[in-house]
């Protein structure tokens, strides 16, 4: 049997990385190439049921070993690593009993356990960390890592019990896409985990409510010299438009449970000018008075400039998904339970940001997210540690175990 460190170290060898300009899906054939490896690797391993479809989705699932209604679980994690550097890195390097100190990688640049709050927790523990040109990839390879060594232990260990497992690993995660293809049916699951990002023992479940406002203001131009009861300058009054906001609510003031309005961008002159503002907030009432504070505004300056001066278009990107899995919390809590089994205290925290189980929550399958073990992703910087991916791959064991 190979280790889940063994695995993870064969899967960063992969270009996997995804490409937000490609106009195919996956997005690059990198994604493919390994998705077939990894078919072929879960075949040798004696699973029948896996299946690679043409646009490099993996699905596949493990017969149960036990009679019962048994809800059918499933985990997943992606293919793709993130843009923001080169992907493959050539020599990872093992830290065997981290001494706790600041890592010096070879290009230099340093990992330091008072700037990376969770490589402090690492301490004792054996670390894999890059040469500092690239990513590790661990975002989302100790993922994956984890899941099939966690179905190798099964189809080895038929002693453990368990209900039918589900299992799929998508393309594209990091350009948001991943989702837009997924199939609900062929994977199969009553209830689900992503596996990714972040240190063992985070399960989270709560993620932003999220909209975009297109905020257009129409002005009048006129030759300056001869503007006055004329004039309306349209960049001026949207930035009337963004003193009518909070100011205290934007990203750079806001954390935890705090939602906030972003002006991701703003183009003008006199005559014309747009804003994008990115809204966000965890609770639903308070999302929808976000949205409504947006339409005032406007509705202020209409009657200020007059009417059509402002309009406001908001559509909305992606839900919080902890409405869906709320009335399924056996869902967070086995999988709490089964952390504190491995001897970590299970830490839940509301996701700034949307994930793939919360689409995925939404299609009808509750997913909440559970950490790999590995941090600092899309980072040259991006450390995995080896104890806590093999805790994650007895973690799928265990949850697997206490719903047969
Ligand atoms: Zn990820």
């Amino acid at each position: 049997m190979k280790t889940t460190c063994e695995r993870f170290l064969d899967y960063v060898r992969w270009n996997t990385c995804s490409d937000e300009q490609s106009q195919t899906v996956p997005s690059t054939p990198g994604q493919i190439d390994f998705a077939k490896y990894l078919t072929e690797e879960l075949k040798a391993l004696g699973i029948e049921d896996v299946r690679l479809d043409d646009k490099g989705y993996i699905y596949g699932s493990l017969p149960a070993n036990v009679d019962g209604d048994i809800p059918t679980i499933g985990f997943i994690a992606h293919l793709d690593t993130s843009e923001a550097h080169p992907s493959v890195t050539k020599a990872p390097r093992i830290i065997e009993n981290y001494d706790g100190g600041i890592i010096t990688l070879e290009s230099g640049m340093t990992i330091d356990p008072d700037v990376t709050v969770k490589l402090a927790d690492c301490k004792g523990q054996t670390l894999i960390v890059t040469d500092g040109y690239t990513l590790l990839g661990g975002d989302d390879k100790a993922g994956i890592a984890e899941i099939v060594t966690a179905l190798e232990y099964l189809l080895t260990h038929p002693d453990v019990k368990h209900g039918k497992v589900a299992f799929s690993f998508t393309p594209d995660e990091e350009i948001g896409t991943s989702q837009d293809n997924f199939n609900v049916e062929a994977f199969g699951a009553d209830f689900a985990y992503t596996i990714d990002g972040g240190s063992f023992g985070e399960i989270d479940f709560e993620n932003f409510f999220a909209a975009t406002a297109m905020v257009k203001i129409k002005g009048v131009t006129t030759h300056p010299g001869e503007a006055k009861n004329q004039m309306k300058n349209a960049s001026l009054i949207a930035m009337e438009y963004d003193h009518l906001l909070p100011p205290w609510e934007r990203p750079e003031h806001t954390e935890g449970y705090e939602g906030f309005y972003h002006l991701d961008t703003i183009s003008g002159d006199c005559e014309n000018c747009t804003m994008a503002y990115l809204i966000r907030e965890h609770d639903k009432e308070k999302f929808d008075g976000r949205k409504e504070t947006m339409e005032k505004a406007s509705e202020f300056l209409n009657d200020r400039y007059g009417e059509g001066t402002v309009t406001v278009e908001i559509s909305e990107s992606y839900r919080n998904m902890a409405e869906i899995v709320r009335p399924h919390m056996h869902i967070v809590d086995n999988a709490r339970e089964a952390i504190r089994q491995l001897g970590v205290e299970p830490v839940t925290s509301p996701i700034r940001g949307g994930t793939d189980g919360a689409e995925l929550s939404y299609k009808g399958v509750p997913c909440p997210n559970i950490g790999t073990g590995s941090f600092n992703h899309h980072s040259v910087t991006e450390v995995a540690s080896v104890d806590q991916m093999e805790k994650c791959t007895h973690l799928v064991i265990k949850i697997l175990e206490k719903y047969a």
